[in-house]
């Protein structure tokens, strides 16, 4: 992962000149979550450095904002507030207006229907920002608040994990599927072959899961961060739906085509949306996975459809396999 002082190497403009006390006021509010106001950092630097004035520390706010390392965020209080940009992916809020905290979440539908809007209206976006407010279950519910030090790209790396993992179990349950029921002993092989992978996929991402539960023992229980109306988990169920119909190996390879595609298409359009971050990386591994899925299916999809009396060749290859499995 990249740190932070390495981000900021790569973020100073040109001609930004080292100042040691910047870089203190810069280090100190990457450490900060949530979205502070200009006063609360002047009060945490001030514990940190008496010497550093108010001015100092508003200048470097609006230099973190100019070079991209903080975003300013208006909750309509009559006063800015800043959050970090760092692995930080853009975002919207729901603000209680009972206890002014804020929480953060994404959801990629409704970015995707903002630039509909915006295309249809030949409008060029420069920023869009979601504010929903409201009041907070702890406040609706005189709950103890749940402690916030969970930072959003813990969050967001955990609901990542979370779609990849969900898609990769249905993905795997579809190939079991088809290998069950496809009688061409090639097409069997394809299915087992892609099972046995999802299967091992499937291993990997529980095992980072795991991981990742680790640096936050509160982390699972977390209200969900990223959003998606339909992910691509279901897909694969509705293409389990269809192999229940009876296909045979062709159709079967057609539908898992399909499945492997909108999986593909899905990790990989939105992954690139995202900004850098263990998320983004997430859904662009996954996407990569899939295109090999997709490859090995289309291949044999031709391969198939190249074969002359796939009947025969069912026939002579169980044998085989029957040969193989008692040796
Ligand atoms: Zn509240
Ligand atoms: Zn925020």
């Amino acid at each position: 992962m990249e740190q932070p002082s390495a981000y900021l190497e790569r973020l100073r403009p040109a001609g930004g000149k080292r100042s040691s006390k910047r870089d203190l006021i810069v280090n100190v509010f990457l450490r900060q979550e949530g979205h502070l106001s200009a006063d609360d950092l002047v009060e945490i630097i001030k514990k940190e450095d008496q010497k550093i004035s108010r001015a100092t520390v508003y200048r470097t706010l609006q230099w973190m904002v100019d070079a991209e390392i903080a975003r300013k965020v208006d909750f309509g209080e009559g006063r800015f507030r800043f959050e970090h940009a760092y692995r930080h992916p853009r975002h919207f809020h729901l603000i209680c207006k009972t206890c002014n905290r804020s929480f953060e979440f994404l959801s990629s539908d409704i970015e995707v229907l903002i630039d509909e809007v915006a295309a249809a209206r030949q409008f060029a976006t420069s920023q869009s920002v979601l504010q929903i407010y409201g009041t907070c279950d702890e406040c609706k519910t005189g709950r103890e608040p749940t402690d916030s030090a969970a930072t959003t790209e813990l969050l967001f790396a955990r609901d990542a994990l979370r779609i990849a993992i969900a898609t990769e179990r249905s993905g795997m349950a579809f190939y079991a599927r088809a290998a069950s029921m496809t009688r061409d002993a090639r097409g069997r092989r394809v299915f087992k072959r892609l099972a046995d992978e999802e299967r091992e996929h499937l291993t990997r991402l529980e095992a980072r899961y795991k991981e990742l539960l680790a640096e936050d023992s509160q982390l699972e229980a977390r209200p969900t961060f990223l959003f998606f109306k339909g992910a691509a988990n279901g897909l694969f169920a509705a293409g389990a739906e269809k192999l229940a119909k009876g296909v045979d190996a062709k159709q079967a390879l057609m539908i898992g085509i399909k499945c492997e595609r909108g999986s593909h298409k899905f990790f990989k359009r939105y992954g690139e949306r995202f900004e850098d971050s263990e998320g983004k990386q997430i859904f662009l591994e996954f996407a990569d996975e899939e295109r090999e899925h997709l490859e090995l299916l289309i291949r044999e999809y031709r391969a198939l459809a190249k074969r002359p009396g796939s009947k025969r060749t069912a026939a002579r290859r169980p044998s085989r396999r029957s040969r193989r499995a008692s040796a």
